[in-house]
């Protein structure tokens, strides 16, 4: 599903990444583990291609990242490809249902499709009973549920997620991994930036970084 090889991300004054090499296999549930600042958000936004890579190369199911142009890259993201951030990026005063609604728009589907689809999303993730509220209505679990919900809509194959459980209480957290176990199990590629121990721990397998590089692949 993910091949890095030899990927450095260099901003000026800092090398964000230095020479990192990591594969992820399809059906993987991975942590990515590590000190603040040793790279992980940088190294999760190459392999989900929000960003590209200085030096090296990033293959992301079946495709040469290098070789796409911006909008073959931007489609490739937008069907292949889920995000989930710490701080939810719901947009604020829209409903639920809008807010998933609104990341299916690359997808040509008309709005009440589309409404459709978040609708079941929502179900999903167990906030069928809340797709009118607006994010402020929302407790901090509710809000990343919808995240959830919007990243999975469109049934992507590969979830990446930047400490999904960093702004929760630990119930909160644990309901949050609990959804994300699902979808591994249902057959989603599952990758987890975490900051917590125990979370780490669980997952099958625990990626380590340091300054930039891989010291542990799991
Ligand atoms: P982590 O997620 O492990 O805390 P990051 O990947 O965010 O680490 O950052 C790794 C290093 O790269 C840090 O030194 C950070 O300051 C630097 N960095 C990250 N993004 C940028 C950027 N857009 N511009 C400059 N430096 C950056
Ligand atoms: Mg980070």
């Amino acid at each position: 599903m993910i091949s890095l090889k030899h990927v450095t991300k260099v901003y000026p004054g800092v090398t964000a990444l230095d020479g990192v090499s990591l594969t992820i296999d399809r059906g993987e549930l991975v942590a990515i583990v590590g000190p603040s600042g040793s790279g992980k958000s940088t190294m999760l936004n190459v392999l989900g291609t929000l960003d590209r890579p200085t030096s090296g190369s990033v293959h992301i199911d079946g495709h040469d990242v290098a070789r796409l142009s911006d909008s073959r890259l931007s489609a490739l993201r937008a069907t292949r490809i889920g995000f989930v951030f710490q701080h939810f990026h719901l947009a604020a005063g829209v409903k639920a249902l809008d807010n998933v609604a609104d990341g299916l728009l690359y997808t040509g589907l008309r709005p009440r499709e589309r409404r459709c689809r978040a609708a079941d999303a929502l179900e999903r993730v167990g906030l069928g009973h809340r797709i009118d509220h607006r994010p402020h209505q929302l407790s901090g679990g509710e809000r990343q549920r919808v995240a959830i919900a919007r990243a999975v809509a469109g049934d992507p194959p590969l979830l990446l997620a930047d400490e999904p459980t960093g702004a929760l209480d630990s119930a909160s957290g644990a309901g949050v991994m609990d959804l994300l176990r699902k979808l591994h199990a249902a057959g989603t590629t599952v990758v987890i930036i975490t900051h917590d121990r125990e979370i780490a721990a669980a997952l099958p397998r625990q990626v380590r970084m340091r300054d930039g590089q891989v010291t542990d692949h799991g």
